[in-house]
Order: structure tokens, then sequence, then C-alpha cells
């Protein structure tokens, strides 16, 4: 169990469903950073009482309001009446720095790319991290192993479905393993014709039926790109070659994710969604703590009739692109990722439909193939610069 907790995106749904867990069960709060929500940081400041935070923006009014509603700040507490505020830090590059605040579990839920620094900054200071931001994982593989190496710590998947086939894995042995069955619950549009879902608007995608999350995962659940990202992630979190990770779409999101061994026999772990539940595996392990949000019940009407369908590769042309990625591999899945995010950013502010983020992902994935002589890209250094690059090619091409 880890008892000193830092938070990396602690505005975000992850990051506000850890704080939670960190309330209820008397943990220990070191250090928290976030972009630019500075109000909701300064009410966690209040209420955890951290050592230091992090806003991790340049825009410099918004680091003077932060600053001086800090300063305007009295910090009352029964429990420590000596605290009188945190270390601050701002920058984009703020989160790193939190490693000198000693603490031995980092959740890393900031969303996209920009988590890659701060989470592979921790798991290089000796700091297990409970890992969200499947991102860094696609692509800074290669920089989070050397990292966890360093440092001599580890990776603790709180994504609910890698959650779920850690804990599958458990049931058997590594011999008799034949593939991971990951479940999807195929997002908004998965009874839209491909028409419809590619003239698909904002609020549309923003409607998922059986998860609430933070935006950016919220849109990528309805292209199913989040269900591309998570072969990956599976791949490098438990070593297995893509052809062993087979999507399957399962609407009502109760069971989260299955293995199947050589035997026939299959492991599925279910339970309602709920966010907190693979949070408080990766904090409480291995204990499994009393006080669930949700009991299961067989015949809850969500859970007597669970259904199973193969993914329309037709309709969500984002998982196809997300698995050729992942056969081409070396800067590939970057590339895809860099592209993914930049056209859902666009999509975001409105500036796009829907169907233009896979155009944009399947034309930047189209340029890298006639540029063989890219860097293979092991190095923060070189994942910023392409990613970079890769996000203005196709701002460029989407007219944003
Ligand atoms: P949110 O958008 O709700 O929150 C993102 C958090 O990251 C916020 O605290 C945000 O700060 C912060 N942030 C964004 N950009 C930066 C940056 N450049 N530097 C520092 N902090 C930044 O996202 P979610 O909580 O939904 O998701 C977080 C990660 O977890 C994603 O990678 C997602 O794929 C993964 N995940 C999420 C799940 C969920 O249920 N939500 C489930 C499984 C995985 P601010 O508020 O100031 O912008
Ligand atoms: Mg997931």
């Amino acid at each position: 169990m880890y008892n000193k907790i830092t938070v990396l995106g602690s505005t975000g749904s992850v990051g506000k469903q850890t704080l939670a867990i960190c309330q209820n069960y008397n943990l220990s709060v070191v250090s928290l950073a976030c972009k630019s929500n500075w109000r909701l940081l300064l009410q966690q400041i209040r209420q955890f009482q951290p050592a230091a935070v992090a806003l991790c923006t340049n825009d410099k009014n918004l680091i003077a309001e932060f600053k001086e509603a800090l300063a305007a700040t009295v910090f009352s507490s029964s429990t420590n009446a000596t605290y009188c505020g945190p270390q601050v830090f701002c920058g984009e590059d703020a989160a790193e720095k939190l490693v000198e605040f000693p603490c031995d579990l980092a959740v890393g839920a900031i969303s996209g790319l920009a988590g890659l620094a701060s989470n592979s900054a921790f798991l290089q200071h000796g700091v297990d991290l409970a890992l969200a931001n499947k991102e860094s994982i696609v692509c800074g593989a290669a920089i989070l192993d050397r990292a966890k190496k360093q440092g001599n710590s580890k990776i603790i998947s709180i994504d609910s479905e890698h959650a779920a086939i850690n804990e599958c894995l458990k049931a058997g042995r590594k011999e008799d393993f034949k593939k991971i069955w990951l479940t999807a619950s195929g997002g908004p549009f998965r009874n839209w014709p491909a028409e419809k879902i590619a003239q698909a608007e904002l609020k549309d995608a923003l409607r998922h039926p059986t998860w609430n999350m933070g935006a950016k995962i919220t849109v990528d659940s309805a292209s199913m790109m989040n269900k591309g990202l998570e072969i990956i992630e599976a791949c490098y979190l438990f070593q297995v070659n893509f052809k062993q990770v087979e999507v399957v779409v399962h609407p009502q999101s109760i069971i989260h994710s299955a293995v199947e061994w050589q035997d026939g026999q299959v492991t599925a772990q279910m339970s309602f969604p709920d966010m907190q539940a693979p949070i408080k595996a990766a904090i409480f392990t291995p204990a499994k703590i009393a006080g669930v949000t949700q009991a299961f019940n067989f015949f809850d009407a969500r859970a007597c009739s669970l259904t199973f369908y193969p993914p329309d590769f037709n309709k969500f042309p984002c998982l196809s692109l997300a698995q050729s990625a992942i056969m081409k591999g070396g800067i590939y899945p970057l590339v895809l990722n860099a592209a993914n995010e930049a056209a859902v950013n666009a999509f975001l502010e409105e500036k796009i439909r829907f169907g233009r983020i896979a155009q944009a992902v399947a034309y930047a994935l189209d340029l890298c193939a006639g540029r063989p002589e890219l860097p293979a890209a092991d190095d923060l250094a070189t994942v910023l610069a392409l990613d970079k690059q890769y996000r203005t090619y196709v701002r460029e091409y989407l007219h944003v």
C-alpha cells in the first residue's frame, strides 16, 4: 500500500477521483500538478495542504492570477496549524520539478503526450507510477523503460481495461496464456451509420454511454482511437504481440477485459464502471479495500444482459489506423498520437467535423511512410520534436 501520493493532472477526471480516495482514506497528498485550472488547484491546496504544486503553463497572466490568489489565502487547519502554503512551480515543465518532494506513488493523470516528461521523471527518481496517461506509453515506451530501470521503479496501470487484465493474469501461468480480450463500449456512435458519424459534432461525441471522463479521452472513445491506443498500451504493459490482443465491443462496460488461456478457459474481470476501482487497486494493492461506490448485482438491469460484438473497422477507421501504426512500429505510434491529439484539439474547438479526425491521422501516417530517414524516437527531445512537427503538418492539412 502507498501512503504519500503525488497527483499529476489533479484537476482532471482521474485526478479528482484520486483525490477523493486520498480524502476518504486519509492518505497524505505530497504534490499536485495541473495546466491552467488554478481556481480548482487552489481549492485542492486548501483541502490537502500539499508541500508543492505545479501550474504547467507559460501564460504569464494565469501565473500572476494564481500567485496573487494564493498569497491572499489564509490557511487554517486542525491537523497542521503551521501550514502556510505550498512551494510553487510554474511553466510547461513545472510538473517534473515535483520529483524533489518525496512521495511513494505518483498518479500519472495528465492528458496527452504532455504527461510523458513528468511520468518518466518520477520513475527515474525511484517513485512507482500509477499510470492513466496511455499517450506517454504510445509515444515514449523506450523512455519509460529506461526511467524504470534507472529508478528501480514500476508502472501500475490504472486504465480500467489494463488494471482488469492485470487481475486476470494472476489466475494462470505465463506459459498457459493465449490472448487478451480488450473490451470497448463502442462509444456514442456505435449504432450510427458511417455518413452520420463523419458529420458528428462535439456535443454528440461528448455523450459517452457508460463512462464520465475528460473531453479528449471521451472523443477518443467515440472514434475508437482510445481502443487503438489501448492495444499499444497492452502490448507494452504485458509484453505481448499485438496479434494477441483482440478488441471486443461490449456496450455495458461491465466486463473490463479478459484473458483467454491455452485450454480455452477465459478469466474476466467485472464490476460496474467506476474509475475509483483501478485507482484503489493501485494504491492499496494487494488489499481489496472495502467501501466500494457501487456493490455488484447480477440482477441489476445493467448486468443481466451482457452483449458482445466484433468492432466495425469501416465505421471506426481510427481503430484500423492504430492497428497499422502498431504493425509498422518505429515512430508510427508517435505520429498516430500526434496527429490524433492535433485533430482532436481542432474538434474540441469545433473547427472540424468528427470525420476529419480519422482523415488527418491517415494523412499523417502516409506522410511518415514517405520519410524513411526519420530518426528512431527513443529520447524525450526527439519525441517532442517529432510530435511538434506532425501536429503542425496536421493543423496545416486541416486549415486550423
Ligand atoms: P482531463 O482532461 O479530465 O484532465 C487532464 C488533466 O491534465 C487536468 O488536470 C489538466 O489540467 C492536466 N493537463 C493537461 N495538459 C497538461 C499539461 N500540458 N501539463 C500539465 N497538466 C496538464 O483528463 P482525464 O482525467 O479524463 O484523463 C487523463 C489521462 O488519463 C488521459 O491520458 C486519459 O487517456 C487517461 N484515462 C482517463 C480515464 C478517465 O476515466 N477519465 C480512464 C482511463 C485513462 P487543467 O485542468 O488545468 O487543464
Ligand atoms: Mg480504458
